[in-house]
């Protein structure tokens, strides 16, 4: 059984005030639910403040992660954060988002390397794949890309990971991919990886679309930009999870 899970990407956005009220919002609102993993990923700064209300190991349903890491224990590396230091105080790290492939240059390797590296200090990343223009050879492509980013990875880690299909058309644009596309690619996502694997979409998700992505048989949850910073659209959206679970 995947049990489905809601990551909220705050990228570099909140003040923070501004992630405190959001933050204890959301884990008022989410107190009941039970059926899905809710992952908040605020900017690295704040989440040893936000671990006093959302402490790791102690919410079930309620989790942090992080958005970016480096993948060395510690050392000369200005301006870096290492796996372990996240793994004081959150669950999760988005490894390989498109905004760190494109503006910072991240490649496959180093993203493997960082997959490694979190896996190694017990995180569990949540690495994201997707194409920069829609066209008919998309689904291979990301498929092969795919299997080179989880090679050498124990059929564990490879349970343990969650993979997120983020079109990069689709991000921040109100230009989502329609659910049965979504569908269709992950499901040759999965072929890559295990059964028991979660696989998420995001892209423009909305409290409006979020159900038609739910409903689909090999989506698993939701990686939301955008409308995580919306306290009662990001809360709906969970709810509409939960009650899909
Ligand atoms: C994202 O940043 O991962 C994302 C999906 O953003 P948005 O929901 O705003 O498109």
């Amino acid at each position: 059984m995947r049990t489905k899970l809601i990551a909220g990407n705050w990228k570099m956005n909140t003040n923070l005030a501004d992630a405190h009220v959001l933050a204890n919002g959301i884990r008022s609102e989410v107190e009941h639910i039970e059926k899905i993993e809710v992952v908040l990923c605020p900017p690295t700064i704040w989440l040893i403040e936000l671990a006093h209300n959302i402490p790791l190991g102690k919410l079930p349903h309620l989790k942090l992660g992080a958005q970016n890491m480096y993948f060395e224990s510690k050392g000369a590396f200005t301006g870096e954060t290492a796996p372990e230091m996240i793994k004081e105080v959150a669950e999760y790290v988005i490894l390989g988002h498109s905004e760190r492939t494109h503006i910072f240059h991240e490649d496959a390797e180093l993203i493997s390397k960082k997959v490694k590296a979190a896996f190694a200090a017990g995180l569990k990343p949540i690495l994201c794949i997707g194409e920069d223009v829609q066209d008919e050879n998309s689904k291979t492509q990301l498929a092969h890309q795919l299997t080179e980013l989880v090679a050498g990875l124990s059929e564990e880690q490879i349970q343990t990971l969650v993979v997120a299909y983020e079109p990069v058309w689709a991000i921040g644009s109100g230009n989502p991919a329609t659910a049965e596309y979504a569908q269709e690619v992950i499901a040759a996502l999965r072929q890559v990886v295990n059964a028991e694997t979660r696989i998420l979409y995001g892209g423009s998700v909305t409290e409006e679309n979020a159900k038609a992505y739910l409903s689909q048989e090999d989506i698993d949850g939701l990686l939301i930009g955008g409308t995580s910073l919306k306290l009662k659209p990001f809360v709906t959206v969970c709810q509409i999870a939960d009650d899909l679970s």
